[in-house]
């Protein structure tokens, strides 16, 4: 076998802001960089936008509202996304989502103001915004190496093409790529896990359809202490099937979301082991054992689950969802104290006011709050590079205070943070870390967004 290969670098391309990974936060970030004037080209080895939201089949949009579900506070380019959206029947605004409904699997804490989408709809109308915004969109590129200088300036970042080697030079390079990929490749310090190393469980969506919702609803009034706590959600069917055996295997809790044209999202499935999320072998074991679950699952949601008799598989997700993976240690490191205070930082660029949620292999935390979260600046920018930004689920934060940002809207938000930088950034030719705070959040606060 052998050791090393040499591959030819068959193309180049340059752009003011390279955006590796069109997740939601890519997908925020490149079109709100773009908009500011950048130059900007979104990749991804997928053939899509979208990410976890799409590819991946996870929903709704959790959730875009304050802790106590009051007032919207992640706004800006996700509502006008959703609004979009909303406009072909493919999304459901968070106004008509009350919490404690089949939108939210019947849950209200930290459940209030989901948006239930359409990942189709998702995908025709990012690309959409793209083309209208100038973003540059290249599907199919993996990135597998960077080049940097000692100065701490990222030069180039290489990709894997079934042609052969593609390379890109930037002046801004926008880390959304879930794992943390663009950073590690570039030498900067990854943080994973909890003390032990040990990151959040994973799982995979699957879709069905023929739910007879006035049969589950009719359970759900007249059964209250199945919604008490999120944590122990549909618990009393839960407990008689691990008293009697009959529980199948999977994340031990029920959860179903409604989603549009009848279909519904169902997130049972559970990988338990530790994994490297950069290993194929290791990804690949997961995503098969969470896919033979699904069978098992569908026969217990008809046996058990009033309105789910008939249920019928439409789809299985193409990729493992993880919840967690690599983060950066950034300028500023984000904890669970700064989360359960709703602390103030004077260089906050995000606002969010998602639960503490970590999914563990035997149990979850789950902890709502009162004041919502604010996301400083620094938390998106690691140590020794100066023109990387980093947004979405590898921002630098410990786990607990990384499992209430990791959802989608503040995802959405980051990535719009990270864009508006990029652009000034490259406006003014200055680094990442001169860009001028006031200037950062009053371009934000310009494009809609709440910043406290
Ligand atoms: C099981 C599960 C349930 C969840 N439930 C909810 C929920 O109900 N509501 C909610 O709001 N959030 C939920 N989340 C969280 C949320 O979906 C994700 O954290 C969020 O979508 C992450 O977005 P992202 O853009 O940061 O990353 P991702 O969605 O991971 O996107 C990263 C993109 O980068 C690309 N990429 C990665 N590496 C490379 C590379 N080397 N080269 C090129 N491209 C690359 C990928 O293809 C992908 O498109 C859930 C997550 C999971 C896993």
């Amino acid at each position: 076998m052998a050791d090393s290969i040499q591959m030819p670098v068959i193309g180049e391309y340059f752009c003011d802001v390279l955006v590796v990974g069109a997740g939601v936060a890519g997908f925020s970030a490149a079109v709100c960089s773009a908009r500011r004037g950048a130059d900007v080209l979104l990749v991804d080895k997928n053939g899509c936008i979208g990410g976890t939201a799409t590819t991946g089949l996870v929903g709704p949009f959790m959730s875009v509202m304050d802790p106590t579900g009051e007032y919207p506070v992640v706004k800006g380019f996700l509502e006008e996304f959703v609004g979009r959206m909303a406009k072909k029947n493919g999304a459901r605004l968070p106004a008509d989502c009350h919490g404690g409904d089949s939108w939210s699997a019947y849950r209200k804490p930290g459940h209030i103001g989901v948006v239930p989408f359409d990942p189709e709809c998702f995908k025709f109308t990012a690309e959409e915004v793209c083309k209208e915004a100038g973003v540059k969109i290249l599907y199919h590129l993996l990135l597998v190496g960077t080049e940097v200088s000692s100065d701490g300036t990222v030069k180039k970042a290489f990709f894997a093409t079934k042609k052969g080697i593609v390379s890109i030079s930037a002046k801004v390079f926008v880390d959304t790529s879930g794992d943390a990929d663009l950073s590690a490749l570039s030498g900067v310090k990854i943080l994973f896990g909890d003390e032990e190393g040990r990151t959040q469980v994973s799982s995979l969506f699957f879709l069905v359809d023929r739910v007879n919702k006035e049969e589950l609803d009719a359970y759900m009034e007249k059964h209250p202490q199945e919604t008490d706590r999120a944590s122990r959600f549909f618990i009393s069917i839960i407990d008689k099937c691990k008293k009697e055996g009959t529980f199948p295997c999977g994340r031990h809790v029920f959860s179903a979301f409604e989603s549009l044209n009848d279909i519904w999202r169902i997130n049972m499935t559970q990988y338990d082991d530790q994994i490297d999320f950069n290993d194929p072998e290791q990804v690949t074991k997961a995503e098969i054992e969470c896919r033979t679950q699904i069978p098992v699952l569908i026969d217990w949601l008809k046996k058990y689950v009033p309105g789910f008799e008939n249920v019928r598989l439409l789809q299985s997700s193409e990729m493992l969802g993880v919840r967690e993976s690599r983060r950066i240690e950034g300028e500023y490191y984000l904890t669970v104290e700064d989360v359960l205070k709703g602390r103030d930082f004077t260089d906050t660029v995000a606002v969010i006011g998602d639960s503490i949620d970590v999914h563990g292999k035997n149990q979850s935390v789950y902890v709502t709050r009162t004041a919502p979260t604010q996301i400083p600046y620094r938390c998106l920018l690691p140590k020794n590079l100066s023109n990387l930004i980093v947004a979405g689920r590898c921002l630098s934060a410990d786990q607990e205070a990384h499992s209430a940002a990791r959802v989608m809207p503040p995802c959405f938000a980051t990535g719009q943070a990270a864009g508006t930088a990029a652009a000034i950034a490259v406006k003014k030719g200055i680094n990442l870390k001169e860009v001028d705070i006031s200037e950062l959040r009053n371009a934000l606060r310009e494009d809609g967004v709440f910043l406290g």
